[in-house]
């Protein structure tokens, strides 16, 4: 039976906004989990994974950290923000529409039965499972080229790094 470890951490992220200037800061969680047949070496596995994780934040890629949170003061959504909070909503977004979309017509199959049809028919359901993986990638890509949460705004001359401090829970 194997075991589950988790390793968790507080990120305390700074922000000096790049618009305005304004300074505020935010929490996020990073946890991580890895499985083992031995629990101290599963809880080992999971701190070694995430310490992979905070020597990535602090050596710049400040993706993990990133967080849809605008500046309160003007609004902005940072630079250093924009393509992680894009890429993390967007599977969100394609899984979500996907699902539905599945969802929806697997019981319109199943209580609707077109004429011709039939629920254990391998092929339809195969062909179902396919056009919610097209519909996956399709809002997906549309969601990716459409996210500009800084639309109409002028870019702002500095890009400035947050200061980010980890603590534990
Ligand atoms: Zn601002």
């Amino acid at each position: 039976m194997p075991y589950q470890g988790t390793a968790s951490m507080v990120a305390e992220v700074s922000v000096h906004c790049e618009a305005c200037g304004h300074e505020y800061s935010y929490e996020r969680m990073l946890r991580d989990y890895a499985r083992h047949a031995n629990e101290t070496a599963a809880t080992a596995a999971a701190e070694d994974s995430l310490a992979k994780l905070v020597d990535k934040v602090q050596s710049g890629d400040y993706g993990p950290v990133a967080s849809q949170k605008p500046c309160p003061q003007c609004g902005y959504l940072q630079s250093w923000m924009v393509g992680p909070v894009r890429r993390r909503r967007s599977w969100q977004w394609a899984l979500a529409t996907a699902a539905s979309v599945y969802l929806v017509a697997l019981l319109g199959l199943i209580f609707v039965r077109p004429e011709g049809l039939r629920t254990d028919d391998c092929l339809v359901l195969l062909t179902l499972v396919g056009a919610s993986a097209i519909v996956f990638l399709a809002t997906r890509a549309i969601f990716l080229w459409t996210y500009q949460p800084n639309r109409h705004r002028d870019v702002p001359p500095q890009t400035n790094a947050p200061t980010v401090r980890f603590r534990r829970p």
